[in-house]
């Protein structure tokens, strides 16, 4: 680990990735952290252009800072998609240095965002593992969990209903055999009556039955109105016979 002076308000430590530089003293929003640096390289020419490294750091078409060096602690600061400090870069100077962009707290890990470029070449291929990456995974991976439960649960909730329809078809078959059975065991009657005195609905001859049945047969004979000894004199009195 490289030698930090203890002013400094921060400190080299393991991060996820690897090593990564840590806060130690609160820092404060838009102060300037450390400084980005090392030899500046030339793409006009051949040896400078050929020094290919992670470290490299892009100040424009021309130049590029090599951060390789041991002595730029900055290179150990990691890359983050939602990150505390930026690299404000001076190309004019060829300066680039590290500033907050949030207050940081003792203990937080410095990061900053490397761009799209460095994103798409280093860190896609290979997953970011920044915070706000981990945390989009982890929230991905708990909606596939529940994804998986629902449709699960929706299947067996499938499997029961076909279960019991089955079920339900079963008993009616049942049912209709059944009665089958009973109506080729039995001559039927044109009145709708078995020959073992049962109805057709297939219930038991009951009280019920047999009220039904009384109720049909003729009420018992009333006095005739034609009977009565009063009407039958009056029209047939031998008076009306005799002026006749
Ligand atoms: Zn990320």
């Amino acid at each position: 680990m490289p030698a930090i002076s203890p002013k400094k308000p921060y400190r080299v430590g393991r991060s996820r990735t690897g090593l990564g530089l840590f806060a130690t003293k609160p820092i404060k929003k838009g102060a300037k952290i450390v400084r980005y640096f090392g030899p500046l390289l030339d793409s006009k020419k051949k040896k400078d252009d050929a020094i290919e490294n992670k470290y490299l750091f892009e100040l424009n078409n021309r130049w590029t800072i090599d951060g390789s060096v041991r002595k730029n602690i900055a290179r150990y600061i990691n890359h983050a998609c939602k990150p505390n400090a930026e690299s404000d870069v001076k190309p004019r100077k060829r300066k680039v240095v590290i500033r907050a962009i949030k207050n940081i707290l003792p203990g937080e890990e410095i990061n900053y965002d490397y761009g799209t470029d460095y994103f798409k070449a280093y860190l896609k291929p290979i997953g970011c593992k920044c915070d706000a990456c981990e945390k989009k995974r982890k929230k991905k991976r708990a909606e596939a969990r529940a994804e998986r439960l629902r449709l699960k649960a929706k299947a067996e909730r499938k499997a029961l209903r076909k279960a019991e329809k089955q079920a339900a078809k079963a008993e009616r078959e049942r049912l209709k055999l059944e009665l089958k059975q009973k109506l080729n065991g039995a001559s039927v009657k044109p009145n709708g009556k078995f020959a073992n005195g049962k109805h057709l609905n297939g219930g038991l001859s009951n009280g019920h039955g047999r009220a039904k049945a009384a109720a049909r047969e003729p009420a018992a004979a009333k006095p005739q109105a034609s009977t009565q000894p009063g009407i039958f004199a009056t029209v047939v009195g031998p008076d009306n016979q005799a002026s006749a």
